[in-house]
């Protein structure tokens, strides 16, 4: 290989950032002069939070490693089952809860998280620099389907999410992190994510309708906004998404 070009391969999911044609193949990619590992991958397409494992000639570099041309770089994706970390100079240790920062645009996917349990920070329109702020300063995973977003420096926790629909969005996140193992289906509050806690029925009729108060007898009520949830019909729709999702019963 003529110096000026980077052998690269990239693995699994990553190469759901190349053009079909250029999936799962070597690529030669040129170099105007010598940069930071980092520049190349992201310039090919793929957004370094997505990246566990960077290899340059069979050794495990940080983003800012420099190539100069003629090296083999091999892009591993960030497993959710293995921990590469021991191998890994780039996969910064995992935070140790697992925590979100959902982008203005997939609040039906914030909303199923929350349903989880999982605490996710949304609200409908946040400019960029705030959403990457809120990644780094609080160590929450930033989803978004804005790959130019997930390229900034100070994002280390972040994931494209692949699909569109919301479900399904949901569904990916299930298999890329551990969801299951981290839900508490119903515990937190869909529309502010505060925590849920049990309420007395006497102590929240006021804020319950009248054929409601006939019918239920179990209630939660926001520790946070202090809204009153009970086992409506949202909560049944709910409860089946969330089986598939997590394959058992809440
Ligand atoms: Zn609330």
């Amino acid at each position: 290989m003529a110096s000026g070009h980077v052998a690269l391969r990239l693995y699994g999911p990553l190469n759901d950032f190349l053009t079909v044609a250029r999936r799962q193949k070597l690529l030669f990619w040129p170099l105007g002069r010598p940069a930071a590992v980092k520049d190349v991958i992201e310039a090919v397409g793929v957004p370094h939070p997505e990246v566990g494992l960077l290899l340059v000639d069979g050794a495990s570099v940080g983003f800012a490693h420099r190539v100069g041309g003629g090296e083999r770089v091999a892009a591993y994706p960030t497993f959710a089952a293995i921990d590469v970390a021991v191998l890994s100079r780039v996969a910064p240790p995992r935070p140790a809860q697992l925590r979100f920062v959902v982008d203005g645009h997939l609040g039906r996917l914030a909303a199923y998280l929350r349903a989880l349990g999982l605490d996710t920070d949304y609200t409908n329109h946040r400019a960029d620099d705030a959403l990457a702020r809120c990644s780094s300063e609080q160590e929450r995973v930033l989803l978004t389907r804005d790959q130019g977003l997930l390229k900034r420096r100070i994002v280390e926790y972040g994931y494209w999410v692949r699909s569109t629909d919301p479900e399904a969005q949901l569904f990916e996140l299930c298999a890329r992190f551990d969801l299951a193992g981290h839900a508490a289906p119903f515990t937190r509050c869909v529309p502010c994510n505060g925590v849920l806690a049990d309420a007395q029925k006497q102590d929240v009729l006021e804020r319950v309708p009248p054929r409601t108060r006939e019918r239920q007898e179990h209630f939660r009520q926001c520790t946070a906004c202090g809204q009153v949830f009970w086992r409506g019909s949202h909560y049944y729709r709910m409860r089946r998404l969330i089986e598939a999702v997590l394959g058992r019963t809440p």
